[in-house]
């Protein structure tokens, strides 16, 4: 029987390597290909300007690539659940296909669509392709729990073996006999919506330095991987925060809207590697995308994983509710140029570097401001264009050492972290120009100029500045003592529960040194 299918574009906005794309192409007479905005996901609380701006021009891309093979892509508004029995009674669909999804709200999602299509007698076919692997099978491979450390990860990815070859995007030859009837109006009706449609003020845009879509996805990835030795060398520590161009490949947007397929960039990688000396997991190329595997297994394993309480992984901490401290972190004013600058370049291009990431989380969360990650997590989510459930929540709690990392004496300096690869502070001067004049020795602690230097840099502490909303010296010794409390309390809390402890739920040894051990350690700075 030949089908009039809807492929469900989600994630997944690309034709190379889509096999649930594929699939829909399969004894299909009619396709439409579709994208909804779930207000859900998609609504302007959660999702900032720049990544709508780059969410729409993957649509864009997509359904450029679409009318290559006479087909487009219709852009529907509503909930899935409401809106998956509508089209399938005006289509008379047959088939439906997607590709999986492991977030808690996506597997529900799917769950009600997968019961709505079948007593709309519609088939439903799902492949896996946003994760480079079966985060099922890693999790049945470790006796039904997740992995809690890379090494144990890795010793399950061996067991399981290479990861599959990506697929090639369709053909014109493989949708010569499929139609896609669109209406005069497809435009107006199921087009693609603006920023201004949905809303937003253009006006406060700036440049779009990492444009949405495909095309765009694999050129930036050819652009990368043309850098044979770069890429054989990179060691992630090696790269650099504040470079004033990017130091890592700022794929992770493309990635996480599945622009671009993770296992097509692991083969590429692989590819360059042939035959040539390379660095290694945890710090190369491939060991980034085992990270992101780590976390998405993390994400599917662990109950509650956004989430402090409930998380049987995350330690329990006392975090402080402080409303101020929070908006003048999320604003870029807490008076310490190297943090405000990064939140600015956040705030400004969607995109900031993972060490940079480290230093604003240490420094939201156990190194100054005592506020709990998930209210970090929020501002990443709405303002990073690569917001990823897992690996923002996972993230998340390694920084803040609720859980995988557990040196939490380890605290990185907002002044000494920076000046390690900026001496001048080109970045500190690039994002806040307000501070361009200051020398070099006082960039990072504009506070401590004497007065004329201030005046003579046209910036006067207190005046067109913020003073430091903490002392980082004092504050952070405190706080490292707090989170002592909060392992001690674990470490008892599993000793009257030992079922309930972290590891031995998840039935993994873990490579981290015992509580016990970490509180004989000296205290120590980064
Ligand atoms: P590269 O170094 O070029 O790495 C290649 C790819 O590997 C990336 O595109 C990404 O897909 C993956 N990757 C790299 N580092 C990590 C990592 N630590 N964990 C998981 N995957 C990784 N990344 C996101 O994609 N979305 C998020 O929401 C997110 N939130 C984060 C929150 C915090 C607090 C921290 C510390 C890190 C977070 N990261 C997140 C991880 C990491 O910072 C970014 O993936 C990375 O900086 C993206 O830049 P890149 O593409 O140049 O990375």
């Amino acid at each position: 029987m030949a089908h009039t299918c809807i492929h469900w574009f989600r994630k997944g906005l690309r034709l190379h390597d889509n096999p649930a794309l594929m699939a829909a192409l399969r004894d299909c007479k009619e396709l439409y290909p579709v994208f909804i905005l779930d207000p859900y996901l998609y609504n302007n609380t959660l999702v900032g300007i720049n990544r709508w701006r780059f969410l729409i021009g993957c649509l864009k891309d997509l359904d450029c690539s679409l009318r290559k093979l006479n087909s487009r892509l219709f852009v529907v508004r509503g909930k899935p659940e409401e809106v998956f029995p509508k089209l399938f009674e005006k289509w008379k669909v047959t088939k439906l296909t997607y590709e999986y999804d492991t977030e808690p709200y996506s597997l529900s999602r799917d769950k009600t669509v997968t019961t709505l299509a079948k007593e709309h007698g519609v088939e439903v076919v799902y492949k896996i392709s946003h994760t480079i692997h079966d985060m099922d099978r890693i999790i049945e491979e470790n006796n039904g729990k997740a992995p809690l450390t890379y090494n144990r990860f890795r010793t399950i990815l061996k067991a399981i073996g290479n990861p599959k070859k990506p697929i090639p995007a369709p053909a014109i030859e493989d949708t010569k006999d499929v139609k896609t009837p669109c209406s005069e109006n497809h435009d107006k009706n199921d087009g693609i919506p603006t920023l201004e449609d949905l809303g937003h003020d253009t006006t406060t845009l700036g440049e779009e330095k990492f444009p949405g879509g495909e095309q765009e996805a694999l050129r930036r990835l050819d652009e990368n991987m043309a850098r044979k030795d770069w890429v054989c060398k990179f060691e992630k520590p090696q790269t650099s925060p504040n470079s004033l161009s990017p130091s890592t490949t700022v794929l992770s947007p493309y990635v996480a809207f599945g622009c671009l397929s993770a296992r097509t960039f692991w083969w590429r990688v692989t590819e360059v590697y042939q035959g040539k000396k390379h660095s290694e997991p945890p710090v190369s190329l491939h060991g980034q995308l085992l990270w992101r595997e780590f976390y998405y297994a993390a994400g599917v394993g662990i109950p509650n994983f956004d989430k402090m309480e409930g998380n049987p992984v995350c330690t329990q901490v006392d975090w402080d509710t402080n409303p101020e401290y929070l908006a003048a972190w999320r604003e870029a004013r807490t008076g310490l140029p190297f943090i405000d600058a990064i939140m600015t370049q956040l705030r400004q291009e969607g995109w900031i570097h993972h060490l940079a990431r480290h230093a604003v989380a240490c420094f939201l969360t156990r190194g100054d401001l005592w506020i709990n990650w998930e209210e970090g997590q929020k501002v990443f989510e709405y303002l990073l264009l690569d917001g990823d459930w897992a690996l923002n929540a996972g993230n998340w709690q390694w920084l803040s050492a609720s859980a995988f990392f557990h040196q939490y004496f380890r605290v990185y300096s907002p002044v000494a972290f920076g000046k390690k690869t900026d001496k001048n502070g080109d970045y500190i001067k690039k994002y806040l120009p307000l501070l361009k004049k200051f020398p070099a020795q006082y960039i990072y602690e504009p506070w401590k100029a004497p007065r004329s230097v201030q005046q003579a840099a046209g910036c006067i502490v207190g005046k067109d500045y913020p003073q430091p909303i903490v002392q980082h010296e004092v504050i952070s010794k405190k706080n490292i003592q707090r989170m002592k409390l909060a392992y001690a309390k674990r470490s008892t809390d599993s000793a009257e529960s030992p079922n309930e402890s972290p590891s031995k739920k998840q039935g993994v040894k873990r490579k981290a040194k015992s509580v016990i051990d970490m509180l004989q350690k000296k205290d120590k700075k980064e």
